[in-house]
């Protein structure tokens, strides 16, 4: 298998690009900064501050904005971040649909494709699909692909992330230990990260959903698979291998159905979004939902989708399906909230259309079950950010690499050596109180 030379950002080829770097995290962060504040909130140097300015200047990355307040002397002038220097793309990749949005520089969506797909048809099917996409995308908003500085996309398995490549997925046969990158090239040259779904999703929550500003907290995505992505202390905790989260495969029944991966009792197969489709199907069979019954006999199969419709009919058999699964997975997240002690939940995925009794299932559960302490400050929510935490999570994820100090040569998470684990610039935290700031941001770092 061929390995894609990662090629060197542009950006991450300027001069002293740790301080610059550095820099850049603060202005990021920042409504509109002046140079005193940058020399506080980074701890260099005026000189080393200037420097840094003037070249984020020459590459268009800040612009020089209005004075800000006199302090007697002469008034400063305000830097910040023009994110419309470039563009990235976010690609969320799920098991049955393509998700591409073009980004700017600050993560936010110009545009969005979808599409229905199918994982299982192998990464040659789905990639072109997503190719498609943003050539697409490109060729609507008049942009060239060299504009487009970095590329991020969620794929729904476990990724390894030191290498950008799927780790035996189980929803995606064909997948394993593909160079995902290299069907990018030679159209795209910049950095392409790589990492699971949920993960994405979890940082796309972080930059612009529930857990904005929140420092523990977990997204657990419900839809055709299970899985959960986790933020640490203001940061993505991947784990050793680029798989924490991945809970799906938690054994709730040891005598339950097998499971895609083998085992019997899995969470996924007892209430991800195809067992709720079979519960539905036995509930229709057995006769005890009319409902489903009659929908059955029109469409032949039955989803989640279904179960949600008849729920909102008084189906009592689509109730008490869509409660037990949501108390199914309530132990499981039981069990995350003992062991992580995480002040929020936000609930995502498809199977969110099942609506506030899904919700009330998880939380009766992992409210009862949950250590008192670590239930005392957790809530618990559906995402109201769904269609987009995906595409937004993988446009920050690639921005994030794209500005990381210590990113020079560590350009893409694909066949470089160096890992490309988090790292924050060591800032203070900056922004003096009362100036007013455009969002509240944690301080994300990947
Ligand atoms: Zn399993």
């Amino acid at each position: 298998m061929s390995v894609t030379p990662p090629p060197r950002s542009p950006i991450t080829q300027l001069a002293r690009w740790d301080a610059v770097a550095r820099v850049l995290h603060v202005i990021r962060r920042s409504d509109r900064v002046t140079r005193s504040e940058l020399v506080e909130a980074t701890g260099l140097s005026r000189a080393a501050v200037d420097q840094a300015v003037n070249q984020l200047l020459g590459r268009g990355l800040v612009v020089l904005s209005a004075v800000g307040a006199s302090a007697g002397g002469r008034r400063p002038g305000l830097v910040s971040f023009n994110a419309r220097a470039g563009f990235v793309f976010g690609i969320d990749v799920g098991a049955t649909s393509v998700h591409v949005a073009l980004c700017d520089l600050a993560a936010v969506p110009v545009a969005r494709r979808e599409a229905v797909a199918d994982v299982r048809q192998g990464p040659r099917v789905v990639l072109a699909q997503v190719k498609a996409l943003t050539t697409d995308l490109l060729e609507i908003h008049g942009i060239r692909a060299t504009q487009i500085l970095g590329i991020g996309m969620g794929l729904p398995g476990p990724i390894e992330f030191s290498s950008a490549r799927p780790a035996a997925p189980p929803l995606m046969p064909g997948w394993d230990g593909v160079d995902v990158a290299s069907f990018f090239r030679p159209e795209f040259a910049c950095p392409i990260h790589v990492d699971n779904d949920v993960n994405v999703m979890a940082l796309g929550e972080q930059w612009a959903g529930a857990s904005r500003g929140v420092a523990n907290s977990v997204v657990v995505k419900v839809g055709t698979g299970i899985g959960a992505g986790i933020i640490s202390d203001g940061r993505l905790h991947r784990g050793a291998d680029g798989c924490a989260g991945d809970l799906g495969h938690i054994e709730v029944d040891p005598n339950g159905p097998v499971c895609h991966c083998g085992n019997r009792g899995c969470i996924e197969a007892m209430a991800g979004g195809a067992a709720i489709g079979r519960l539905a199907l036995r509930a229709a069979e057995d006769g005890s939902s009319p409902f489903l019954v009659e929908r059955l006999g029109v469409t032949r199969s039955l989803t989640a989708r279904d179960v949600a419709e008849a729920a909102q009919h008084g189906d009592q058999a689509a109730l008490e399906i869509i409660r037990s699964s949501g108390r199914l997975i309530g132990r499981v997240l039981a069990g995350a909230v003992n062991l992580f002690n995480p002040s929020l939940i936000v609930v995502s995925g498809g199977v969110c259309g099942l609506g506030h009794l899904f919700l009330s299932g998880i939380r009766e559960v992992v409210y009862r079950r949950s250590t008192a302490l670590s239930a005392r400050r957790l809530e618990i929510r559906f995402s109201d950010i769904q269609d987009t935490s995906g595409v937004v999570g993988a446009a920050i994820l690639s921005i994030e690499e794209l500005f990381a100090t210590g990113g020079v040569g560590r350009a893409s998470n694909d066949g470089v050596a160096e890992p490309a684990h988090p790292r924050r610039p060591a800032t203070k935290r900056l922004v003096p109180a009362g100036r007013r700031r455009r969002r509240t941001r944690p301080v994300t770092a990947l």
